[in-house]
């Protein structure tokens, strides 16, 4: 039937099948009912309102309001359905008021089965009026709420006008919810559903795991050239996004990688308004730059085919570090999640913690949030399980991470541990790491004769180890909170926490044995996720004439693209385009079978996109010249 979600899949979207839970939810939605739903970036959360919103509108139940936090992921989504034959609409400051009282009257009268708005807009007095005469025309048939982690006063990306949306339920609470997000730990959940009144909702929470990201965590020595070194031995001529912690460190990268020849841009909330647009329009656009960033730049770009995302600074937290990383490889294909983290970077985050303003109970889950991440990046154990069991789902090692795919070797550094801690407590917790590792290693400074400290019990204790493994096991107990460098008085080492325990106790530390710099691994293979047996298919290889017309493909696109003004991928897909020039559709009915191919863009590009197909190639072209 015209209006069924199956059918809806095929002809406006070009899928033959709905993906994991989409179609529950789909079902569940239409049956009138509020859902939230956790769903992995790239796992297809849009269709899961947007389908319903088809199936309503269709059946004269008008609009659907889909609360968005960003113009440029409203634009974006509007551009991508228009091009697949949807009427959507968005209402928001870019609008020239006429424009706005147009699109609001297209509202009005039901002839938009989506409008894109911010939680502001949504909320204000006016547009709830205009909700009110449409709810009782009968044309009000459901809220979808995206990115709905904003509404989390704990979390990394907290918005306050979202809290406001909770009067949408107050005001029609007969209408139906839908909540989503890509990222959502247990406390963020219960945060959701008790801010939003949530509580009737049916929770669909899909499997986190993202197999095609294969994630890498090095320890830092010289970050830029470690970063450099990375994109050139697998990222050569790919899109991908370089994270820093601070601007000047943003603009640095950006400066040094188009210096070395990799096309960079820089994008942070110190550039105007207009120069952010500009760098992030490029981005989504072109191929082959790199975004070197704060985290002000992320949320709402759907871009699909970003190669790598690059940490040169470590996050505050495991959510931050999921949702950054799920930038990469939205397509499916395989990509990498790469960050560089050192001592520097255990310090910088605690300090950042204990000075800010949060009170004492907040920082205590914020305390446990960084843990869990140093406890990430210190492990010698599968990245992926650690990630995945963060947020309550159980994993196996998964063959697509640095430390499955080369073990690193460990070593019992409980015995260094204690001697680090004891000389930190004899040099009376005044020093910093460089002379304490001095005392350690016996070395007879300037400084260690002017306190007398070669006289210490444990001067030389430790010469056996270098300076490298001595910083790894001072990060170790960083990490593990037993010292904290203090930040007030010149770095000195202090003791901390459970240390007292573990100085008198024969507990085992488990270190990653200091290696010279280690090359990246091999190009990672798309290999099945043992850990949740869904396998990463890697596209079929194309042969030079199948690579020569997806050539012409991508280049048809983009000049497509410019002249609608609307990125790449909502033409058309990598994805879509590889099936073409790997099947070479000679008619539009086989073209039409081909994913992402519904009937709008059959319609408007199915007869360019076959001339194309038969376009003799063009080394053929120029003997037959
Ligand atoms: P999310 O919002 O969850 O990050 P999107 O809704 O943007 O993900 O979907 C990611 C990609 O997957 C998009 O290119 C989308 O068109 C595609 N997609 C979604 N559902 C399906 C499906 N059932 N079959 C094939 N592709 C799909
Ligand atoms: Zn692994």
């Amino acid at each position: 039937m015209p209006g069924e979600p199956q059918q809806i899949l095929e002809e406006i979207f070009g899928y033959d099948a709905f993906r994991g839970e989409q179609r529950e939810i789909i079902e569940h939605l239409t049956g009138g009912k509020d859902a939230l739903v956790l769903m992995p970036t790239g796992g297809g959360k849009s269709l899961c309102y947007q389908i319903p919103a088809i199936v309503n509108h269709r059946a004269g139940r008008g609009v659907t309001v889909v609360v968005s936090p960003l113009i440029a992921l409203m634009h974006d989504q509007v551009a991508a359905l228009h091009e697949n034959g949807v009427e959507a609409a968005f209402l928001n400051s870019s609008l020239s008021a006429e424009q706005f009282s147009i699109t609001r009257e297209r509202m009005m009268r039901g002839e938009l089965a989506m409008l894109y708005a911010a939680p502001e807009r949504v909320t204000n007095a006016e547009f709830l009026a205009d909700l009110e005469t449409l709810s009782t025309a009968g044309l009000l048939a459901g809220f979808a709420i995206d990115e709905v982690h904003c509404v989390s006063q704990w979390g990394h990306d907290f918005r306050p006008e979202y809290i406001e949306l909770r009067v949408l339920h107050e005001r029609f609470p007969a209408v139906p919810r839908i909540a989503l997000t890509a990222t959502a730990d247990a406390l963020t959940r219960a945060e959701i559903v008790g801010n939003l009144d949530l509580g009737g909702a049916r929770e669909f929470i899909s499997s986190f795991d993202r197999p095609n990201i294969h994630y890498a965590i090095a320890e830092k020595r010289d970050a830029k050239k470690q970063l450099l070194r990375f994109i050139r031995e697998r990222h050569v001529g790919e899109s991908g996004i370089v994270y820093c912690l601070s601007r000047r460190k943003v603009e640095e990268t950006a400066n040094w990688l188009s210096e070395q020849g990799i096309p960079a841009l820089p994008y942070h909330a110190g550039l105007d308004a207009n120069t952010r647009r500009v760098h992030q329009d490029r981005f989504l656009r072109e191929d082959g730059l790199v975004m070197t960033a704060t985290i002000a730049f992320g949320m709402g770009i759907d871009k699909p085919d970003v190669r790598f995302v690059a940490h040169l600074d470590m996050p505050k937290n495991i959510e931050g570090y999921y949702q950054e990383t799920g930038r990469a490889g939205r397509d499916g294909e395989p990509a990498d999640a790469w960050m560089a983290y050192g001592l520097q970077d255990v310090v910088l985050q605690r300090n950042m913690l204990e000075r800010g303003e949060a009170g004492e109970r907040h920082k205590q889950v914020l305390r446990g949030k960084l843990d869990a991440l140093l406890a990430m990046c210190e492990s010698t154990g599968c990245r992926r399980v650690q990630l995945l069991e963060y947020f309550g789902e159980p994993a196996e090692p998964c063959g697509n991470c640095d430390n499955c795919v080369s073990p690193p070797e460990t070593l019992d550094a409980g015995e260094p541990a204690r001697m680090l801690l004891s000389c930190i407590y004899r040099c009376e917790q005044n020093f910093g790491s460089g002379h304490v590792f001095d005392v350690l290693r016996g070395n007879e400074t300037e400084k260690v004769a002017r306190f007398g400290h070669q006289r210490l019990s444990t001067f030389g204790v430790g010469a056996e180890y270098g300076e490298q493994q001595w910083r790894s096991v001072l990060r170790q107990l960083v990490a593990r909170g037993y010292v904290r460098v203090d930040p007030e008085h010149f770095n000195v080492l202090r003791l901390a926490g459970e240390w007292r325990p573990f100085i008198t106790s024969d507990a085992a530390l488990p270190l990653r044995k200091a290696v010279k710099a280690a090359r990246a691994s091999s190009k990672s293979s798309g290999r099945a996720s043992a850990g949740t047996g869904r396998a990463v298919v890697e596209p079929a290889p194309l042969d030079a004439a199948g690579e020569a017309l997806f050539e012409r493909l991508r280049a048809w696109r983009r000049e497509q693209a410019d002249a609608r003004d609307v990125p790449a991928y909502v033409i058309f897909g990598n994805a879509t385009l590889h099936e073409i020039a790997l099947c070479r559709p000679a008619t539009l009915e086989q073209l039409a079978s081909v994913k992402g191919v519904g009937d709008a863009k059959l319609e408007n590009f199915g007869a360019a996109v076959l001339e194309l197909v038969a376009e003799p190639d063009d080394e053929s072209a120029i003997v037959a010249a």
